[in-house]
């Protein structure tokens, strides 16, 4: 898997201190098959792996880091900055500061997810933005396609304009227009029509449409399970009309999210949002950072990587590995684990980081964010005897006390932190086996 052959670049070549042509080439050849299996098409995967290259000879192999290691952290990088973003992963916005109503130009070939990304878009503008949207259809051919319109800007709570069947479709674009001006809607969404393939007629008639409504966003919507063809639709379409933005749909199924960069670098158009669901909460802004790591197919393990060059201490992870294998992870190592997470700059960006099987585990960390409640929990630890943090079901309620005294918190707050750690331990178990390892294979290389 994709997930095999990066621990494995992550693994080849330790002890050199520079990225150069001779120990990066198999790697490279390895990236470009993972992009590949994550569906990116293949050109795109040229362009990509000859920058990859370019970015990567000369870099600094950091610490205790391995080439391969580097070599996936410019990885990580160059795939985001493709995908349109710094590493936060700034989200592209709907541009629609423009005279109301703002009109939102929906494209792409039939089935890809318009109409219903357009009741999505309609919810998240209203409850948001707090704006004021109409919704129009102008899929006239397919009688069933007005009313699901219909019925999805109901969900949204949003106004829905009711298309005459025997006008043409710019005629229902303008009337559509006239009542939101007249009734101070924000925003005017217009659903077209798609057809299955890309088709003079169909193009002709769009373009005709944004001629005619001059909108403050076009967005074509591709359905990311294509793969490979979402190319060719993002390309016909970039070629007939001004896009503005993209809206990568059905991300919730088994998409590999390689369409996010070949449409992306084919277009140069931003990727505004995802679709992750079949009903109307199912949209999501788009973050490049996160794409990046899901068509490395690892979470946002790599990112991880890139922290432990400067901060983490390699030796211990391993060490920590070791024993959450053995199944003695005690108190101790909940201490290092909390200072860790400390020195990362915050528990809340290390958890964002995390793969999401692991993210949901540590919820209980959650709570803690805050740097001087992870004092106080050191402080705690502090407080017992070694015997204590090995075995702290040892801790009875007089020694429980003593403790609490002894770090300046109440007898809860101990009680807390004991299930805090508990949480972590059955957490960790659970882990063993699969995540937890992989992670720690991934820092230590
Ligand atoms: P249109 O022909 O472009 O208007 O596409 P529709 O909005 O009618 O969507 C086609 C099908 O894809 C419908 O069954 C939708 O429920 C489904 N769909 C749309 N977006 C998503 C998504 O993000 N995830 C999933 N799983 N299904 C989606
Ligand atoms: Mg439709």
């Amino acid at each position: 898997t994709l997930t095999q052959r990066m621990a494995r670049i992550v693994k080849t070549l330790r002890g050199e201190a520079r990225l150069t042509e001779a120990n990066t080439q198999q790697m490279l050849r390895e990236v470009r098959l993972a992009l590949l299996e994550a569906d990116v098409a293949l050109p795109v995967v040229r362009a990509l792996t000859t920058r990859i290259k370019e970015k990567a000879l000369g870099e600094e192999v950091i610490g205790n880091l391995t080439p391969g290691q580097a070599l996936v952290g410019v990885v990580q990088r160059e795939l985001t900055a493709v995908m349109g973003g710094d590493y936060a992963g700034q989200a592209a916005e709907l541009q629609l500061a423009v005279k109301a109503p703002a009109i939102i130009l929906m494209a792409g070939l039939q089935g890809a997810g318009k109409t219903t990304t357009v009741g999505k878009l309609a919810k998240f503008l209203r409850e948001k933005q707090k704006k004021k949207v109409l919704t129009v259809s102008c899929d006239i051919y397919r009688p069933a396609a007005i009313a699901q319109l219909k019925t999805v800007t109901e969900q949204a709570k949003a106004d829905f304009f009711p298309s005459q069947p025997e006008q043409s479709v710019l005629e229902i674009a303008q009337a559509a227009l006239d009542w939101a001006q007249r009734h101070y809607h924000d925003v005017l969404i217009v659903d077209t029509a798609g057809r299955l393939g890309i088709d003079e007629a169909m193009m002709q008639e769009i373009a005709a449409l944004h001629r005619a409504l001059n909108p403050a966003e076009t967005l074509f919507v591709v359905d990311a399970m294509l793969g490979q063809d979402a190319v060719n639709s993002a390309q016909a379409f970039n070629a007939t009309l001004p896009l503005t933005g993209i809206v990568l749909t059905k991300l919730d199924g088994d998409a590999r999210g390689g369409a996010a960069l070949s449409v992306r670098q084919i277009t140069g158009r931003p990727i505004k949002f995802v679709g992750v669901g079949e009903k109307l909460d199912g949209l999501e802004v788009f973050h490049p950072g996160r794409m990046a790591s899901r068509i490395l197919g690892m979470g946002d393990l790599f990112s991880l990587v890139e922290q432990a060059q400067h901060k983490v201490d390699i030796q211990a992870a391993q060490q920590l590995a070791n024993k959450v294998k053995k199944g003695d992870f005690n108190l101790d190592d909940f201490k290092t684990q909390l200072s860790q997470m400390k020195n990362m700059g915050g528990l809340s960006s290390l958890l964002d980081k995390l793969p999401s099987q692991f993210q949901a585990a540590s919820n209980p960390l959650k709570m803690n964010q805050a740097e001087g409640q992870i004092r106080r929990m050191e402080g705690m630890i502090n407080a017992m005897t070694p015997l204590e943090r090995k075995k702290p079901e040892l801790l009875k309620a007089s020694r429980k006390r003593r403790v609490a005294t002894g770090a300046g918190v109440q007898v809860q707050e101990l009680n807390r932190m004991l299930s805090q750690f508990d949480q972590m331990r059955t957490m960790m178990k659970k882990l063993k086996g699969g995540n937890m390892a992989n992670m720690m294979r991934g820092l230590k290389g």
